[in-house]
């Protein structure tokens, strides 16, 4: 009944469509780095980033893998970086902050949340001076700091002069917007810290992940917390060399146990993946390439789709509508 309820609605973006704007009204997320994609003025690459409009805030929600390919996408999509509430950086892994370089070109200042990762952290952290085991025989010079350590060691980011506000813990940023603050246990990403995005909305919750490295169904579990009704799950699920009973595993978990509305998955959810949820969710499953806007929300917010000029209850949009539901997905 619930779906009846909603819609998620992929629109056409004109290139004309500006992104440039304060935040939309309608929420939508538009894909601005992946490795797949139709729109042939944006640059294919591995890596993810998003810009999300949600809830009176408009922020970015990692930065792709290339500061040259991350500028050409916004730039395609025409997205004013200057006017960002905020950025979210999911983990340090080089294909979600690659563009960091260009975005703090532009915006030097923006505020970005990052993971609280251990000592010697990508973005840095500030730990007592008692990390380290005293020898007070030794010389000055054989001494760190002489013998006379700062109360607070700052250890050294990738991003120095940026305005990184580190999270550590689970932690809601501004009202309804929480980041899902979880570490990896997987080999290779083994104690790596990773945020995801939550937002609660009247229609349930809205979930952006960048890799999922601590497991998609952790990271669902968490946001469960918050609202047990899944609306919306886009980004990348780490699947892209699972195996298909791994996979079904977690595509069931997904549709029948949290029974998530909507599912729009992307970077490295992974081919087979893709295959697997798309069979699962059918029209449920929204097509998310490079370049792709997703907006999700209440159906009365369409006329916010400047691409449809349609007005709401007409003819065209409910066949929009209709289209977009029918179809899976439609897109540029
Ligand atoms: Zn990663
Ligand atoms: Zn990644």
């Amino acid at each position: 009944m619930r779906i009846t309820q909603l819609f998620v609605l992929m629109s056409v973006i004109g290139s004309a469509w500006s992104l440039s704007t304060a935040a939309a009204q309608t929420p939508r997320i538009t894909i601005l780095y992946d490795a797949f994609g139709k729109d042939a003025a944006m640059g294919k690459d591995w890596g993810y980033a998003a810009l999300v409009e949600i809830n009176g805030k408009r922020f970015l929600f990692d930065t792709g893998g290339d500061p040259v390919i991350f500028a050409r996408n916004v730039k395609a999509r025409a997205v004013d970086l200057t006017q960002l509430d905020f950025v979210v950086l999911s983990h340090r892994h080089g294909d979600h902050i690659g563009g960091v370089s260009y975005l703090l070109g532009v915006n030097p200042k923006v505020k970005i949340y990052a993971p609280k990762d251990g000592l010697g952290g990508t973005f840095g952290s500030d730990v007592t001076h008692q990390f380290y085991r005293k020898d007070e025989a030794l010389p000055p010079e054989m001494r760190y700091y002489g013998g006379k350590p700062p109360e607070i060691v700052k250890l050294g980011t990738v991003f120095p002069g940026a305005n990184l506000q580190l999270i550590d813990n689970t932690t809601e940023v501004v009202p309804g917007i929480t980041l899902l603050a979880l570490v990896s246990d997987v080999t290779g990403t083994k104690e790596m810290k990773e945020l995801s995005l939550a937002v609660n909305t009247a229609d349930g919750v809205v979930l952006i992940v960048g890799c999922s490295h601590p497991g998609i169904e952790r990271i669902v579990a968490e946001a469960a917390k918050i609202n047990p009704h899944i609306h919306f799950i886009a980004g990348g699920f780490h699947l892209v060399a699972a195996q298909d009973p791994a996979i079904e595993h977690i595509v069931t978990t997904l549709h029948d146990t949290y029974k998530v509305d909507y599912i729009a998955p992307g970077h490295c959810t992974g081919e087979p993946a893709f295959a697997a949820l798309k069979k699962a969710f059918g029209a449920r499953y929204l097509y998310a390439g490079l370049g792709t806007t997703l907006n999700l929300g209440a159906k009365e917010a369409h006329p916010n789709v400047k691409s449809n000029t349609a007005t709401p209850g007409s003819r065209n949009s409910t066949s929009t509508w209709r289209s977009a539901m029918g179809d899976g997905w439609r897109s540029n």
